[in-house]
């Protein structure tokens, strides 16, 4: 069993924390789907919530203060252990230990498992150019089994981090804004997705209002 040795390209690209924190929003829309608030007012009631599930789907990359910590680069022990699922279960056990934030514990485990493991998928899908490449650097998805899975199909163009000049690149420029279009597209789709439900969700609930309404009249006429 090993943590992970110090990678031989420890400035492979990476997707931003960005696109990291998008993926937390998109569980927090989870969170509040059944709210009966409007987006900007969930957004204000539950920030502690928010803030919450965004760290956590950007927690994995921790591990490259890791490297820091041995006095290597900060790349060093990148895509080590945090990148897996099992990191991924402990971070959601502990922490709904600690906030069962959905209610009962089960359901903010799931929830806090599905804001990590975004970042998971994520990096599964980085690479340094899009396409059908396997240019992906992997992850050791099923740690503590050493193999590093990747996907062969690459949707998001990792950004340069080596040194100054790299992290202001042009090159980083173009993958900030097209990780910006891409999830920026699904979040609006599942804003839209978040708002219907919210909306039905209301009518039925204004629905079974009025039907206990109406039965309760009815029998109360009944009475002599
Ligand atoms: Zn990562």
């Amino acid at each position: 069993m090993r943590l992970r040795a110090c990678h031989p390209d420890p400035f492979r690209p990476v997707a931003s924390p960005v696109a990291h924190s998008i993926a937390g929003f998109w569980t927090f829309l989870l969170l509040t789907v059944r709210s009966r608030m409007s987006l900007v007012k969930v957004c204000r009631q539950y920030v502690p919530q928010l803030v919450l599930l965004v760290l956590l789907a950007n927690l994995a990359d921790i591990d490259l203060l890791f490297g820091i910590g041995i006095g290597a680069s900060a790349g060093a022990l990148h895509h080590g252990f945090t990148h897996s699922f099992a990191a991924a279960l402990c971070v959601a056990l502990g922490v709904s230990c600690l906030w069962r934030i959905a209610g009962t514990f089960w359901r903010s485990a799931a929830l806090y498992f599905l804001a990590y493991s975004s970042h998971l998928v994520i990096d599964f899908f980085t690479g340094t150019k899009l396409g059908w490449n396997s240019t992906g650097s992997g992850i050791p998805l099923l740690w503590p089994c050493e193999k590093d899975f990747g996907s062969p199909l690459i949707l998001i163009v990792g950004v340069k981090h080596k040194d100054f000049p790299a992290v202001f690149s042009v090159e980083n420029l173009h993958s900030g804004l097209y990780e910006l279009l891409i999830f920026g597209v699904v979040t609006a789709a599942l804003l839209l997705l978040w708002i219907r439900h919210q909306k039905n969700h209301v009518m039925s609930h204004e629905l079974e209002t009025a039907r206990i309404t109406t039965t309760r009249t009815q029998s109360n006429e009944r009475i002599p």
